[in-house]
């Protein structure tokens, strides 16, 4: 709309302290309308439980440049989506519902505390009984469903890795017996062949310790955290009580985990249903125990690490896995720029783990391929990952940037179990 010339205020000539200021700097405008639109669609996301905060954003745009969407060209962040609301699309059937990982890190810069970690699964569950769910992610949430994984693979075969790697594992329906530590396995780490790796290296290191510990084997299901914060609520609920049954049933005070996503899930939400049992992650249970590591090799690597964001931002560990790296002989740690609190997303949480193609009509680059490039960066030979998301990730985006042969890819549990030379 042309700006209406009688709303102009401005004199010919002003002076003000001694200084002239022509009409260009003393013009003055009456009130004039600066926002006006219709309040439904802000109004239909802030009528959710749980997604009253979208409501509080006041523009002011700290949370766009530390978006890792946005980052990788996504167009995206918090005050974006407000923006749109305002200009009335519907969120609950638009591709931005699906772009966000829950990383965290808008919330953590956001003074309003527009929460983005509750308002996406408020909005994408009802989006989910509606039926507006992208394909590949439906079919994730059917193949959890149907199998207890959401790679489709059978329940029974969910411990065949320990015969498969040779490792001594105790099952704990095999050993009738209460352990200190029931270590939760969770999905990659049991199915995936480089999860199967890093399972591998903490079973031989728990031995090597001494530690009396069991797993759920064919008994566990997937922990669903990431299903949740995808909008299945319904699965998640079902899955995560009867996870908690098992935790009962074998009396488990401490449960590990390799996963930050199930570390995340029994922390916050298992409570809620009833859990009692404390749970840590393997960094966190492995870091004060270096001194018993009995390290027979130097690995002489340069290498950085990444920051899961479900361990890191969202339950506050940062030093454990960084203790355990620098403790190694020989190796070398360099930081990326964005570490610690300001880390970058792997582009695996919230759901993101299985929206890759989805995602690749929204943004310029994966998120893993712009997180890769950042630590060739650093000159590291190794990026250290602790979260069995990430291996498969990052190797993929090692191939995909053309960075094969200059950077690998390594749980820590892999590195601590080579220098122990198990
Ligand atoms: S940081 Fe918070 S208040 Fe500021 S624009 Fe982003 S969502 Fe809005
Ligand atoms: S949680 Fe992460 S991905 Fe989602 S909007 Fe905030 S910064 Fe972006």
């Amino acid at each position: 709309m042309p700006l209406d010339k009688k709303q102009i205020i401005e004199f010919d000539n002003v002076n003000v302290e001694g200084i002239d200021l022509g009409p260009q700097w003393n013009r003055m405008f009456e009130q004039r309308v600066i926002f006006d639109y219709d309040t439904d669609a802000m109004d239909k996301v802030t009528s959710i439980e749980g997604a009253e905060s979208m409501g509080w954003c006041y523009q002011c745009t700290q949370c766009i440049p530390v978006c890792p969407v946005n980052q990788a060209g996504g167009e995206y962040g918090p005050r974006k989506i407000f923006r749109k609301l305002q200009q009335g699309i519907d969120l609950f059937t638009n591709d931005d519902l699906w772009k966000c990982t829950t990383c965290m890190n808008c919330l953590r810069v956001c003074p309003k505390e527009v929460d983005m970690i509750k308002i996406m699964p408020a909005i994408r569950e009802e989006s989910v009984l509606e039926g507006n769910v992208p394909d590949e992610l439906q079919e994730v949430f059917e193949k959890t469903f149907e199998y207890g994984n959401p790679m489709g693979e059978s329940q029974r075969k969910r411990a065949d890795w320990v015969k498969e790697r040779g490792v001594d594992v105790p099952i704990m329906k095999e050993i009738k017996r209460p352990v200190d530590i029931l270590w939760f396995v969770e999905c990659y780490p049991a199915y995936h062949n480089r999860g199967k790796d890093a399972a591998e290296a903490l079973a031989k290191i728990l031995n090597t310790l001494d530690i009396d510990y069991g797993i759920l084997g064919t008994e566990e299901k997937c922990s669903c955290d990431s299903q949740r914060l995808a909008g299945e609520t319904g699965l998640f609920e079902e899955f995560a009580e009867h996870n908690i049954g098992l935790f009962r049933k074998y009396k488990a005070k401490t449960v590990m985990t390799m996963d930050p996503h199930a570390l995340n899930a029994m922390k916050h939400e298992y409570p809620k249903l009833g859990s009692k049992s404390k749970v840590i992650h393997y960094t966190t249970y492995l870091a004060p125990m270096i001194e018993k590591m009995q390290f027979k090799k130097s690995l002489d690597y340069k290498v950085t690490f990444h920051d899961p964001c479900y361990l890191g931002r969202h339950n506050g560990e940062f030093e454990a896995p960084r203790q355990l790296i620098e403790a190694i002989p020989g190796i070398q740690m360099t930081e990326m720029g964005r570490c610690k609190q300001q880390s970058y997303c792997c582009g695996g949480g919230g759901g993101g783990m299985w929206l890759d193609g989805f995602m690749s009509d929204h943004v310029n680059e994966r998120l893993s391929e712009n997180r890769v490039r950042e630590a060739v960066e650093t000159g590291a030979d190794i990026l250290v990952v602790c979260c069995p998301y990430e291996v498969s990730r990052f190797e993929d985006a090692v191939k995909s940037t053309g960075n094969e042969g200059k950077l690998l890819v390594k749980d820590i549990s892999e590195l601590l179990a080579e220098a122990m030379d198990l």
